[in-house]
């Protein structure tokens, strides 16, 4: 009867968000999150409304990574009211969580879970929502990307061919939801000493080439950097630093803008 408990059908908008924008990987550990938080932050920063979800439920970071330990609460239509830090409006499942323990949620519960998170948070109006997907092609990225009304899907790897395998994957389990891919995002590009010397860690240009083989632009390389790690350590991402103090926040500045 297409009450508000019928099942989705196809792929649906969220009401008040302007554009919903996936950040992807194929493997873990390669900066997901980094790039997802940054670039809510160098987004922000253009005056834009923005929203984060952290769609991780088996390793959730922004809680971290924004240095903030509020829970949320639900109000009296039972919606759930996310935490703002930094000027993002966020959500994860870290914030249903104590620092010690792991969540234990499998297959159905974890596609209920996140469709809760989508659907009964109350973002409110926002010109973006990123969500930052957990890694890889399982059941959770699924359930988003064939129940979501996505404005494109932002991919993150390193240079090196083994992330660059795994993130051909997730570009095809986009393709076949006809999810347009607004771009790759080359993570951990480089390492550069104090004498100016760009040591190339995980290969020279992975991402690079990746972004040309798909046809898609290169939206972003982003050397591996200490400034990069304390600051998420810190929760106050790099991109909250000036352009003149980081040259990684300025980086994250030309991503966004793109
Ligand atoms: P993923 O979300 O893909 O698992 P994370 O964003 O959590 O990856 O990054 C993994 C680790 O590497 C984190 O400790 C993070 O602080 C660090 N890291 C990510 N990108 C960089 C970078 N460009 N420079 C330094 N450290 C980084």
């Amino acid at each position: 009867t297409g009450g508000e408990d019928a099942p989705a059908q196809g792929k649906t908008s969220i009401p008040g968000v302007k554009n919903i924008i996936a950040v992807a990987s194929g493997k873990g550990g390669v900066g997901k999150s980094t790039v997802s938080s940054n670039l809510a932050i160098a987004l922000a920063k253009t005056g834009a409304k923005v929203g984060l979800c952290d769609c991780d439920l088996y390793g959730p970071s922004t809680a971290q990574m924004f240095g903030t330990n509020q829970q949320p609460y639900a109000n009296e239509r039972d919606e759930i009211i996310p935490i703002e830090a930094h000027g993002i409006k966020l959500m994860s499942m870290g914030f249903l969580l104590d620092d010690n323990s792991p969540v234990i949620v499998r297959g159905p519960l974890a596609t209920r879970y996140t469709q809760q998170f989508l659907r009964q948070v109350e973002w409110g109006e926002l010109d973006y929502l990123i969500l930052d997907l957990p890694p890889g092609t399982g059941d959770i990225q699924l359930t988003i990307v064939q129940t979501v009304a996505l404005s494109g899907a932002v991919i993150v790897t390193t240079p090196q061919e083994v992330a660059l395998i795994d993130a051909r994957k997730a570009v095809s389990m986009f393709a076949k939801v006809n999810v347009d891919i607004l771009g790759v995002v080359e993570n951990m590009s480089w390492f550069e000493c104090e004498h100016g010397t760009k040591y190339h860690l995980f290969g020279d240009g992975g991402g690079v080439k990746e972004a040309e083989r798909l046809k898609v632009p290169l939206l972003g390389q982003i050397p591996i950097d200490i400034t990069t790690r304390q600051c998420a350590d810190d929760g106050t991402p790099v991109a909250t630093l000036s352009e003149t103090e980081s040259s990684v926040s300025a980086a994250f500045k030309d991503t966004a803008e793109k």
